[in-house]
């Protein structure tokens, strides 16, 4: 069988294959799209979007039962109805896939493959019963809930967070195994639908990449609303018992038994079932695939972009390596990865948003620093709010004042982050935050305060 030719594929519909498709669309060229599932990919169907809608759902129960602190009364008890949560983020995932389905097919020069991609050359990929080629390829798998050989865990029903969307019953005890992003979001979302919720880690704090005192105070804004915390938890196992699951550690604590438990263990790249053998193309030991500053494969004329290069594991930095390899390609631009920042958001409520490098990493580093910090305690707009848990936290360099990196933990916080965030870009010093004037009243309002009023890091 002959294959058809195309000028371009790309293996997988997430947050940069379809970008990518239509700009090469636009430059004139006949583009195959190749998804195996649902077009979005984990950020549209099973990530971001439907558990940030799910936040949204928390939040409003959580203030509807805080509604006596503002003055505010209610007639009778905070009810949640899940099915209608589970039904309102089914809408804005559905609605989200059916608008990248309809622009998808309003490229004239793309056509959607739906089917599992594999490799059978460098230039050849097979879908179903079409063979495909192409001089060049660009792979944007993503990735999938890791699901670690724990000790009983082929025994019992888990679920993932691909699961869990599906789940149309609330957990009477949801037992999370994982201290992290993903699992700490759905931690907190369960909670404040009614769940009884546990958080087992194995590691010394949550969020383990964040310095100890932020870990700190996340782990008691979750206590604070009720969740059991175990961190440390060393090894864990799980057996099935009665119509539940018990979960084992060895941290000398009885075992937890749970209606439903949810691994949040990391993820790894769908790069296991793509032929990238045929193709040549090379990965690394935890089967990310390899590439350079601008998204080239060891394959010349392949590309990988998102989580499958572990390069990032955020829709934003997929998004950004569209943009790279697009700019590249066709624009004559030569923008890089290392040109980014690091930057993401926790969804938990209050937000964390983080910029550049932790105080860990800047003591880490050696450099001589300055530091800032202010309470939400000592914010105007958090008062104003009733929402005072959490700090923020800015970081220059005390020679050249640069501006290092910043955590805000707050109402808001992933959002205020930007300010700083893009001053980093401008490679703006710490001076010019000092002399911004910000809007009152905002948690972004004290960020010149801190930068005025800075201390050498110790
Ligand atoms: C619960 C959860 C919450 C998250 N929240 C956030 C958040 O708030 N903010 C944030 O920035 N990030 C968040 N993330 C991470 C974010 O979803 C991912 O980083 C992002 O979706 C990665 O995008 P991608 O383009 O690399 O791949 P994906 O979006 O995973 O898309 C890859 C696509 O490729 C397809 N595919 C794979 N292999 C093949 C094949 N062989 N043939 C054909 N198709 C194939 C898949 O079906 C999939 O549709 C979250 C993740 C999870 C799990």
């Amino acid at each position: 069988m002959s294959a058809k030719r195309f000028d371009a594929i790309v293996i997988g519909a997430g947050q940069a294959g379809p970008p990518l498709a239509s700009r090469l669309d636009a430059a004139g060229m006949s583009v195959a799209l190749i998804e195996r599932k649902f077009v979005g990919g984990t950020c549209v169907n099973t990530g971001c979007m439907p558990t940030k809608t799910m936040v949204a759902s928390a939040y409003a129960a959580h203030l509807a039962r805080r509604a006596a602190d503002y003055g505010v009364a209610l007639s009778g008890p905070v009810g949640v109805d899940y099915k209608r949560i589970k039904a309102r983020k089914d809408k804005v995932t559905n609605d989200a896939r059916g608008n990248l389905e309809s622009w998808i097919a309003g490229m004239k020069g793309c056509t959607l493959y739906r089917g599992h991609a594999r490799f059978e050359s460098a230039d050849t990929v097979r879908v179903g019963d079409d063979l495909l080629t192409a001089p060049k390829i660009f792979l944007n798998t993503g990735g999938r809930a890791a699901v670690p050989d724990l000790p009983g865990v082929d025994g019992i029903p888990y679920l993932t967070n691909s699961s869990m969307m599906d789940l149309d019953v609330l957990p009477g005890h949801l037992v999370v195994v994982g201290g992290s992003y993903i699992s700490l979001e759905f931690a907190q979302m369960f909670r404040r639908f009614g769940s009884e919720v546990t958080v087992i880690e194995k590691a010394p704090r949550l969020a383990g990449r964040e310095d100890e005192d932020v870990s700190a105070a996340i782990q008691s804004i979750l206590e604070n609303e009720g969740i059991a915390v175990h961190v440390d938890a060393g090894d864990i196992g799980f057996a099935r018992q009665g119509n539940g699951v018990a979960v084992t550690f060895s941290a000398g604590k009885p075992p937890v038994v749970g209606s439903h438990v949810l691994l949040a263990l990391g993820r790894v790249p769908n790069t296991d079932d793509l032929g990238l053998d045929k193709a040549g193309v090379a990965v690394d030991k935890r089967g990310y695939i390899v590439v350079d500053d601008q998204l080239r494969t060891s394959v010349p004329g392949i590309w990988a972009m998102g989580d499958c290069n572990g390069k990032g594991a955020f829709t934003h930095t997929s998004y950004n390596d569209y943009e790279i390899v697009a700019a590249n390609l066709l624009d004559n631009d030569p923008r890089k990865v290392s040109d980014r920042i690091e930057a993401y958001a926790l969804y938990i409520d209050p937000p964390l948003g983080r910029c550049g490098m932790t105080e860990t990493a800047v003591k880490k580093s050696g450099r001589r620093a300055l530091v800032g910090e202010r309470p939400m305690t000592r914010v105007g707009r958090a008062v104003e709010k009733g929402e005072t848990q959490g700090f923020m936290r800015i970081l220059a360099d005390a020679d050249t004042g640069e501006i290092l990196g910043c955590s805000v933990l707050g109402p808001g916080g992933d959002e205020a982050i930007h300010s700083v965030l893009d001053l980093m870009y401008a490679k703006a010093p710490i001076s010019t935050l000092a002399r911004a004037m910000h809007i009152h009243p905002n948690v972004s309002e004290l960020l010149p305060t801190i930068a005025q009023d800075l201390k050498p890091l110790a």
